[in-house]
């Protein structure tokens, strides 16, 4: 009888997703830098709004997150008739995948792209195309060899997960129109707040009808609790979204909390700044031990390891005193270790143990 009851097919390819550690046995004062969060949480602003929420928790939350989406139009000069709102950008990912892929479809990502696209993909029944990077960075040639008359969704993070590396807008452009026609380009810019200047990509999608683009409010905004993302696209792309959407899918604290951080843009950008400071001051103090990373645009960095012995050494090292940060050997990556940047004390404490663990001084 059990084995007449079975899942829809390519679910039991997906791996349970590990998101790495949160704790650990016996030590106190352990510092998470594994999930590239801001170490300074959310602003004031973001803060109150979560508090007075708390008054109209038997209320269901708005349907069509009109204020949430007028808010973004605003402070991202997009129209918010084009916005979705989502529970993570990881269900705008799945959004993607559940209308535009079925069983016999391909998926394109990259090398060392970010696991919910891989899972997303076999969720819906798709199967996922991986393509090489070019010294971890997007390689658009790459992607459009790859393409294929089934092709019908490229994931690219831009900044990168876990590499923090970025190609640039004619890269972008590029693949849009390199893409086969059915394809639709979707640039996840979970980390484009970190970037100066970034340019989301937004005149490609005023352009074109195969472009979208994702969000989150899980890093910069300090919101990661919450699980808010959202996407911007083609009128036609997000009118086929809501329609699998659940009408209630975003928590009424989680949209008033959103509003109230993404206005408050002096707080993102003195995080920016912060981040940037620091990450420069880690990478290069970093480098200095012997242990290098590419140009990091994100609020991570990827350390190079002599081998995957010497990556996991030094994670039990870093383990030993209470420091929590990614092995990234899911994403074929096993030599490396993908460290948060987080306050500046957090990014001396990981300078100075990994000096002690190469044997030098910092
Ligand atoms: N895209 C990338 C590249 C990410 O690194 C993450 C979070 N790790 C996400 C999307 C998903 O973010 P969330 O679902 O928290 O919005």
């Amino acid at each position: 009888m059990a084995d007449d009851i079975q899942p829809q097919p390519g679910i039991m390819d997906i791996a349970l997703y590990e998101g790495g550690v949160s704790s650990l046995a016996g030590v106190s004062n352990v510092l998470k830098l594994s999930s590239n969060e801001n170490p300074a949480g959310p602003s004031d602003a973001a803060k109150e709004a979560f508090s007075r929420a708390v008054h109209q928790l038997h209320r269901y939350p708005s349907a069509d997150h009109t204020s949430l989406r007028a808010a973004i139009g605003e402070v991202w000069n997009v129209d918010p008739d084009r916005v979705i709102c989502g529970v993570g950008s990881d269900e705008i990912l799945h959004f993607m995948c559940q209308c535009y892929v079925g069983v016999g479809d391909e998926v394109i990502h990259t090398e060392h792209g970010f696991a919910i696209y891989r899972i997303a993909t076999l969720a819906a029944g798709g199967t996922p195309v991986e393509v090489p990077e070019r010294e971890r960075t997007t390689d658009v040639d790459a992607i459009l060899a790859a393409c294929t008359p089934r092709t019908k969704l490229v994931f690219i993070a831009n900044p990168n997960n876990p590499t923090g590396t970025m190609i640039g807008q004619s890269e972008i452009a590029r693949l849009a129109e390199g893409i086969p026609p059915q394809a639709i380009l979707v640039l996840d810019g979970a980390y484009a707040e970190y970037v100066e200047g970034y340019d989301a990509g937004l005149a490609l999608i005023e352009e074109r009808d195969n472009v979208m683009m994702t969000r989150t409010f899980s890093k910069i905004y300090g919101l990661g609790g919450l699980r808010i993302g959202w996407g911007y696209g083609p009128r036609a792309i997000i009118d086929v979204m809501n329609r699998i959407r659940g009408p209630f899918n975003m928590s009424s604290a989680a949209l008033a909390t959103a509003e109230a951080a993404v206005r408050d843009t002096d707080y993102t950008e003195k995080c920016r700044l912060e981040n940037a400071r620091l990450r420069e001051w880690m990478a290069t103090a970093l480098a200095e031990l012997g242990v290098p990373s590419d140009t990091s645009t994100a609020n991570f960095v990827l350390a190079r390891f002599a081998d995957t012995a010497e990556a996991q050494a030094c994670d039990q090292a870093l383990r030993d005193v209470g420091i929590i940060v990614r092995q990234v050997a899911g994403y074929k990556l096993p030599h490396c270790l993908r460290i948060t940047v987080g306050d500046e004390s957090a990014c001396r404490r990981v300078v100075h143990t990994i000096a002690q663990f190469k044997g030098a001084k910092a």
